[in-house]
């Protein structure tokens, strides 16, 4: 365990923008925990693609059930390390809450497009999305736009930032500007999301029959669990083996992660929360045995599953889905390219779900594209 000096309070937050009145049954962080969760971005996550798009098939992962593994996993770890598991579970329920339709390559099309019609729009980028959201877009109080979550939350929920952009941001983006690592909860936040989308993406990509056990057993840490399993197991069948193996997988990342960053927190003697954040490095991290292990497996997936031609060819009729309905906007609205116009259109876009999206582009431009097959319907 980690003094618990190095873990972010909610009784010490810098506030929320708005003053409100304390609680008296829910601390800070725990209030915003909840009104993200009862956020209609938080919703609409469940009809937002992670890879596979959700005509493919019901089991496979979408964003709202991607959070939720995130926020499992996020919790075990700052659990074991004595971090605020109420901060740490807000800023996993909410990191996805800016993404388009269709995933990155509805992203990408956006940004493409925003930055091609105004190049001074800074494009679309879904983390900083994420806290527009949070901070303008909900709209759910009588007396302010947003969450009005606290400055510890919004913090954390900008992940990425531009140095030019982050200076319109202020203080919960100084680290962007100034340099410097963020809260041990957001760096638990981060890594959790990693864990989540290897081994769920590895799962649904086997389930779809886009990759095969001969392939998967060329990553080592595949490979040694998988031996393992039927030395005690040899009669197991393939699905409760897929099980298996990705159970214990994700069980030996995240005791590898709490281990190494203790060891790494006590031999670099850090004693404050300033020290977190001057660190050169992110403290929260895995050993170098283990990254070689994730590396290889994040390569593998990159490879083989998100290069696969069946999901490139979902992600080409995607693009050009959202680049359609964004010019369509651009021209209905009349507005000269202005910056603000463009930016709520990007918001009314990001903010649909893929099946919205589907049905403004069928009904502008019918039949146009044409869907491709899903994959293994299982
Ligand atoms: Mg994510």
């Amino acid at each position: 365990m980690i003094h618990e000096i190095l873990s972010l309070k909610s009784e010490a937050t810098k506030g929320r923008k708005f003053k409100e009145p304390a609680s008296k049954w829910r601390t800070d962080f725990q209030r915003d925990r909840d009104r993200i969760l009862h956020s209609s971005a938080f919703r609409r996550l469940m009809h937002k693609t992670q890879v596979f798009i959700s005509h493919e098939g019901d089991l496979y992962r979408n964003r709202l059930t991607h959070s939720l593994e995130v926020s499992q996993i996020a919790r075990t770890i700052a659990k074991n390390l004595n971090l605020n598991e109420d901060l740490t579970e807000a800023l996993c329920l909410s990191h996805d809450l800016g993404h388009t339709p269709f995933g990155h390559a509805g992203q990408f099309s956006l940004n493409k497009s925003m930055k091609k019609v105004n190049p001074s729009s800074n494009g679309f980028e879904h983390n900083i999305q994420s806290l527009r959201v949070v901070d303008l877009l909900e709209k759910k109080y009588a007396d302010f736009d947003g969450l009005n979550l606290c400055f510890e939350t919004r913090e954390g929920i900008l992940k990425r930032c531009s140095k030019s952009v982050a200076k319109k941001f202020g203080d919960i983006a100084q680290r962007f500007v100034l340099g410097g690592q963020p809260s041990l909860e957001a760096q638990v936040t981060n890594i959790a999301d990693e864990i989540a989308y290897n081994h769920h993406d590895l799962d649904d990509g086997l389930r779809a029959g886009l990759i095969s056990w001969e392939e998967i057993i060329l990553v080592p840490q595949i490979s040694q669990q998988l031996q393992l399993i039927e030395r005690s197991f040899p009669k197991l069948n393939d699905s409760r083996k897929q099980a298996e193996v990705i159970r214990r997988m994700i069980n030996s990342q995240v005791e590898d992660l709490i281990l190494s960053t203790l060891k790494r927190i006590k031999i670099a003697k850090i004693n404050s929360q300033a020290e977190v954040r001057a660190h050169s490095l992110p403290l929260v991290g895995f050993s170098r045995e283990m990254s070689v292990n994730v590396k290889s497996l994040k390569l593998f997936l990159h490879e083989r599953l998100y290069k696969h031609p069946n999901v490139s060819e979902m992600n080409s009729v995607a693009k050009v889905v959202i680049e359609d309905l964004f010019y369509e906007m651009v021209m209905k609205s009349n507005s000269n390219n202005d910056l603000k116009e463009l930016r709520s259109i990007a918001d009314i876009i990001a903010a649909m779900t893929d099946r919205d999206a589907a049905i403004l582009h069928n009904k502008w431009f019918p039949k146009k594209v044409c869907w491709p097959k899903p994959v293994g319907f299982v």
